[in-house]
């Protein structure tokens, strides 16, 4: 997978009907190889391929000579391109059909099939990108907000990488200096702070750290489970949320059978709206389904809407459901407040934030949906100020790079010997550089690149 010498090839958009599709080829046969496939319409050309032209013509198989289909065809000539190889891309007509029979001939003339990820990974290897800006390419294409494609697009840009290389540079020259002083008295070298080093890099990233938890919720999403007993409203509910106009609606597939998963954006964040309804009941087991169907949808919860019925007096399965849902941050919808109250609720979760809505007539939405974005931030964080890190392997070696200056922080006020103190500067260092790719292994490099898409 890390030769940089064959040529890979793959279709680089989706599978299914589109208006175009693309094969891509990179390595440095891709010219050798289109120009077996491809006849321009204009016969030859008189000055081979421009890099960066657009040509039109066919591609046409070399042995039965027979028209593939009709496409645009562009050469990019190494270094300028995605992989810093010579690239080939053939726009073709969308369907599958002749996407896969191009792709077959340019398998028979000499290309391979590119693994997952493998044009980002040849650009990574190449050093035209680092890795946690191959890992920004990802997220570009799996963004579900706006927001979480900012986040991307500036990690793309280079502006983590930036933070994570000044910090990492001013360990290493820490790490020379107490190098130096294993083998030198101190008093023999030019005086260093290294406490007030140790400190800064810690502060830097426990910065990174804090923004790391709100980056999350923007890639992630707030997994927010609404539950309680049947006929209280809860697809109502769901339906309202769905279709309010603040709502940009984002279908992913539920990840049980038993659970709904629809993903809404509010200011920018995602919520993952679960529920159960909709799923047949059958009317003797609906009682306890309700509650069992309640566990179903907590199950990994950040958030939990707990819907009565507030035309009605609670009784022990609105309970049950409570209790269930109050490990979490968890808001009282009383539903129904259009019709005439039974009860105020106040008794269930006394401690949770209730709010009347109802999801008949629409009132009190738009302030549910004010409460769900203000029990994420807790009102405090200026949605502006979009943080560097939303990555979840990032987060877990800010976490170790930092522990490691703590331990080095410590090692240093009990006095303990200049080269256990390395050790632990040493690792911090090293942490850090497989975030932007200088110290990761292959088998870290097989991982990310893994969950990319054939083609990207
Ligand atoms: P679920 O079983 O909890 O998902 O409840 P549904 O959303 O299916 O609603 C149950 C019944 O309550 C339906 O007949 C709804 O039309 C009705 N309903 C839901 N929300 C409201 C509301 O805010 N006001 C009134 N009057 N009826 C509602």
């Amino acid at each position: 997978m890390y030769s940089l010498d064959d040529t890979i090839a793959a279709i680089s958009t989706p599978i299914g009907q589109g208006g175009i599709g693309i094969v891509r080829l990179s390595g440095p046969e891709a010219l050798a190889i289109a120009r077996k496939l491809f006849v321009p319409a204009r016969g030859e050309l008189a000055d081979g391929f421009v890099s960066h032209r657009l040509y039109y013509g066919h591609i046409v198989a070399p042995r039965s000579g027979r028209i593939v289909d009709e496409v645009l065809l562009c050469y990019m000539r190494a270094p300028c391109t995605y992989t810093r190889q010579d690239v080939v891309e053939i726009d073709a007509h969308g369907g599958i059909v002749a996407l896969r029979e191009i792709l077959s001939l340019c398998l028979e003339s000499g290309a391979r099939l590119a693994h997952e990820g493998e044009f980002t990974l040849r650009a990574f290897l190449n050093g035209r990108i680092d890795l946690a800006q191959a890992e920004a390419v990802l997220d570009i294409v799996t963004a579900r907000t706006e927001s979480a494609l900012r986040i991307a697009m500036q990690q793309l840009g280079g502006h983590l990488s930036r933070r994570i290389r000044e910090i990492r540079a001013r360990l290493l020259d820490l790490l020379a200096y107490l190098e130096a002083s294993v083998d030198f008295p101190e008093d023999e070298l030019p005086p260093h702070e290294v406490e007030a080093d140790l400190l800064l890099a810690e502060g830097e990233l426990a910065e990174l750290l804090r923004q790391a938890e709100r980056g999350m919720i923007y890639r992630q999403g707030v997994r927010t489970a609404i539950v309680g007993r049947p006929n209280v409203g809860k697809s109502s509910l769901l339906n309202r949320l769905l279709h309010t106009e603040r709502a940009i609606v984002t279908p992913i597939p539920g990840t049980t059978r038993d659970t709904l998963e629809e993903t809404i954006a509010l200011e920018g964040i995602p919520f993952v709206l679960i529920d159960t309804a909709g799923i047949s009941e059958t009317q003797d087991t609906i009682e306890r389904l309700g509650v069992e169907r309640s566990r179903a949808a907590l199950h990994g919860a950040d958030l939990a809407l707990v819907v009565v019925d507030g035309s009605q007096p609670p009784d022990e399965a609105d309970f049950q459901v409570a209790a269930l849902a109050a490990t979490r941050p968890t808001i009282v919808v009383v539903n129904k407040s259009d019709l005439p109250p039974a009860s105020d609720y106040a008794t269930l979760l006394p401690e949770a934030e209730h709010i009347a809505v109802s999801a008949l007539s629409g009132a009190g939405i738009p302030a549910l949906e004010k409460l769900l974005v203000e029990t994420v931030f807790s009102g405090q964080i200026a949605l502006s100020d979009e943080p560097l890190v939303s990555n979840p392997r990032h987060r877990e070696i800010l976490r170790r790079a930092r522990e490691h200056i703590l331990e080095a922080y410590r090692a240093r006020q009990e006095g303990r010997t200049t080269d256990l103190l390395a050790i632990d500067v040493t690792e911090a260092v090293n942490a850090l550089g497989e975030i932007t790719g200088e110290t990761a292994s292959e088998e870290l490099l097989e991982r990310i690149f893994a969950n990319f898409c054939i083609g990207k």
